[in-house]
């Protein structure tokens, strides 16, 4: 029997041994020179992924998973004295919504429904009509339904406009395209254990120096929160590679050599490339056992794909059938939950994974569907 599991959920992934073994690399002080150096070189590599960020990029680390991310870069960089205009298409979307919401800052709502793109037009007359909105928050790789937002033809917009983009990028660093200042992007946030291949627990958030050095300057007073404002946390990275609070240093081993494997295969480019072949894989066997994807390639992200269930399959019995076979898939969100399922091609997923997956799909699809609606637990 195959001992691996494979996690086709979107993050955390499947490890190779070698990230899960520099878990285990050793005890130490996250107040000593060692780990000071360590977050630093993190930070470069991190804004070095893109050579579009490169140089005007800074990262810093933060102890959370990517929600806490993005409401680090939201209560960091969203204005008091202005408005955001967020852009919801899925669960995530409207998620920085509520964390404004939160933090008591000004903001509105643009929401198209789940399934639809972003809508440019729509955006193009708010922002001309609303001169107090000076941000635009939103969502590269929705993985509510695995659509990849048009950030470029977005982020000309923000340009143009002078208007700043804010970017919840948790499911799309490392293997989407990103721009820096040519989408006016303002901040980005990501996390360690989507399209980086890390441990969960590790997040980041990039700016410009430009951004960082007034927040810096602010220093821990001038905030609503104590752990999520990043100004210290970028005037302690930068200032000598220590950080505010603790960081888990292991994690930290564990992104290191996770970062390694990423340049050695290649960086961001071949990264979606490979997503992308395990993907049409997926689509090719579902599609010839008649079962569509929810978005048309085009409007997919690398990283995830949503599928329709079929008819009188529940997402239970499927779920359970390819668990009995070490895969997990995912479950689709609130009313989404009974039409769809997701599939995401992060981590380490072997050729020979992916073979007894498409071997195993068409025999659960066709002996399931009978069965179905008498159990959730057949197999
Ligand atoms: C995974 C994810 C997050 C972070 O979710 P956590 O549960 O905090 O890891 C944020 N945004 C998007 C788009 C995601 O896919």
């Amino acid at each position: 029997m195959n001992k691996r599991t494979i996690l086709l959920n979107p993050g955390p992934v499947t490890l190779t041994d070698r990230v899960r073994a520099a878990l285990a690399a050793g005890d130490w002080c996250h107040r000593e020179p060692e780990f000071a150096a360590l977050t630093a070189s993190l930070n470069g590599r991190l804004a070095g992924v893109y050579p579009a960020l490169a140089r005007d990029y800074r990262s810093v680390l933060l102890a959370g998973s990517g929600t806490a991310a993005v409401e680090a870069m939201l209560v960091s960089f969203a204005p008091v004295d202005h408005r955001t205009l967020v852009l919801a298409n899925g669960v995530y979307g409207e998620r920085m919504g509520r964390m404004l919401a939160a933090h008591r800052r000004p903001f509105e709502l643009l929401n198209n429904g789940w399934t639809a793109p972003l809508d440019l037009p729509a955006v193009e007359a708010r922002l001309a009509g609303n001169p107090d909105i000076s941000h635009v928050a939103v969502v590269q790789h929705e993985t509510t339904t695995g659509r990849l937002n048009d950030l470029a033809a977005l982020g000309r917009l923000c340009k143009a406009r002078q208007v700043t983009l804010l970017l919840d990028a948790v499911s799309s660093f490392g293997a989407e395209e990103l721009a820096g200042e040519d989408w006016n992007v303002g901040a980005l946030a990501g996390a360690a254990n989507k399209c980086l291949h890390g441990v969960p627990g590790l997040a980041f958030v990039l700016a410009p120096v430009r951004a960082w050095e007034p927040l810096s300057a602010a220093g821990s007073d001038a905030t609503d929160s104590v752990y999520l404002h990043l100004g210290r946390y970028y005037q302690d990275q930068h200032g000598g590679g220590y950080s505010p609070f603790t960081l888990p240093v292991q994690l930290a081993f564990a992104l290191d050599a996770a970062l390694d494997e990423f340049a050695e295969a290649g960086g961001w480019k071949a990264r979606g490339r490979a997503y992308r072949e395990r993907a049409s894989r997926v689509r090719k066997t579902l599609a010839a056992a008649g079962v569509p994807a929810l978005l048309p390639p085009a409007e997919c992200s690398a990283a995830l794909c949503a599928y329709r269930l079929p008819d009188g399959l529940t997402y239970a019995a499927l779920h359970d059938a390819l668990k009995a076979e070490g895969f997990i898939i995912y479950a689709g969100q609130g009313a989404l939950a009974r039409e769809i399922f997701r599939i995401a091609h992060m981590g380490d997923i072997r050729p020979a994974d992916l073979d007894r997956l498409c071997a195993l799909l068409p025999g659960i699809l066709a002996g399931q569907q009978g069965s179905a609606g008498q159990s959730g637990r057949t197999r």
